[in-house]
């Protein structure tokens, strides 16, 4: 039986050892999220950061422009941020409306404020192994790891996907674990077979279940970024092979969730896996919260 490794009980550990630093603090540690519009997604994963941040004594602000919002007033808006000494996290929630150039508007974040670890500083302190925040989905799966005591030195690590905020931080990560990284793409020529080589199998491409028994070395620990809703009840009827339980789950919530990798056939070739939903998840909320209070931490020391 292939062990599950349990997202919520790693952030429950992580949230639990930033309650005493928070206590520990001359003043609560502050975060303000820009929530650009209405994208419903947003507003859900915007509510579960305010949430975490109420639970930990965090003081958490949520600044809301318009859809219409142009680059310059957003720029206004984290400049105004920038020079609020109560505020050490800023973190601009994606995706941004067309007319917005996000690329301008995270550059313009102080790196010091830059919670999401995504500024180009912040990657540059992450490659060249120096203390900052990191890319938060990335850190909480080496947390994770870490906590199952999975070892990650000397291994083969293979990274599907090479994103900014999830694949490329992700390979750095590995690699300063002393894991030897494979990063995989659009582009890579026979992905399964690449895959297999992983001892260590990381799936971030947002395709549903695309990575099937074939694409998985038998006993690997494979760790599944991805989260797509499903909403076809055929396509989730093949993907679970009919299972009465999915499929149930289905009827009463309309849609199901899914990973990158294939639900059954990972649990039935990895050694340890995470689930979706309840594996990564959990955990980038968690870390969202440790970047915030060690900002603190920096700025107050
Ligand atoms: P992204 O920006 O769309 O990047 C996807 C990456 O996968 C790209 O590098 C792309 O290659 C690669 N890719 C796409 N199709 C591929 C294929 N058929 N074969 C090989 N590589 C392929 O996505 P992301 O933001 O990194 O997110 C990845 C997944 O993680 C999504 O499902 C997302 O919802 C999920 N996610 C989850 C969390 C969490 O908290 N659990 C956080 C962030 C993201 P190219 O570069 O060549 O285009």
């Amino acid at each position: 039986m292939a062990q599950i490794l349990d997202g919520a009980r790693v952030r429950d550990a992580i949230l639990d050892k930033c309650k005493p630093r928070v206590a520990a603090l001359p003043r609560p540690p502050g975060l303000a999220v820009v929530l650009v519009g209405h994208n419903p997604a947003s507003e859900i994963y915007v509510r579960n950061k305010v949430k975490a941040c109420a639970d930990l004594g965090i003081h958490s602000e949520t600044l809301s422009p318009p859809d219409s919002v142009s680059t310059g007033e957003l720029l206004e808006i984290v400049e105004g941020l920038n020079r609020r000494p109560e505020i050490d996290g800023i973190l601009v929630q994606m995706p941004l409306p067309p007319q917005v150039d996000g690329k301008q508007v995270l550059l313009a974040i102080q790196p010091g404020k830059d919670v999401d670890g995504f500024h180009p500083c912040n990657m540059g302190n992450l490659v060249t192994g120096r203390p900052g925040p990191k890319s938060c989905t990335p850190a909480g799966i080496i947390r994770l790891l870490q906590h199952y005591r999975i070892r990650i030195a000397g291994r083969k690590a293979v990274v599907v996907g090479r994103s900014d905020i999830v694949g490329k931080p992700m390979a750095m990560l590995l690699l300063h674990e002393n894991a030897t990284v494979t990063i995989c793409h659009s582009k890579t020529r026979d992905l399964a077979a690449v895959c297999r080589q992983g001892d260590i199998l990381v799936g971030a491409l947002g395709r549903p279940a695309a990575l099937t028994a074939d694409f998985i070395q038998p006993g690997a620990v494979v760790v599944d970024v991805g989260i797509n809703r499903i909403a076809d009840r055929e396509e989730a009827a093949r993907l679970f092979r009919d299972s009465k339980e999915k499929l149930d789950a289905f009827d009463r919530k309309g849609s199901v969730l899914v990973g990158d990798v294939h639900p059954l056939d990972v649990a039935a070739r990895a050694s340890a896996y995470t689930p979706v939903p309840g594996g990564v998840g959990p955990l980038t909320i968690a870390m969202l919260m440790l970047n915030t209070v060690e900002s603190a931490e920096r700025r107050l020391a």
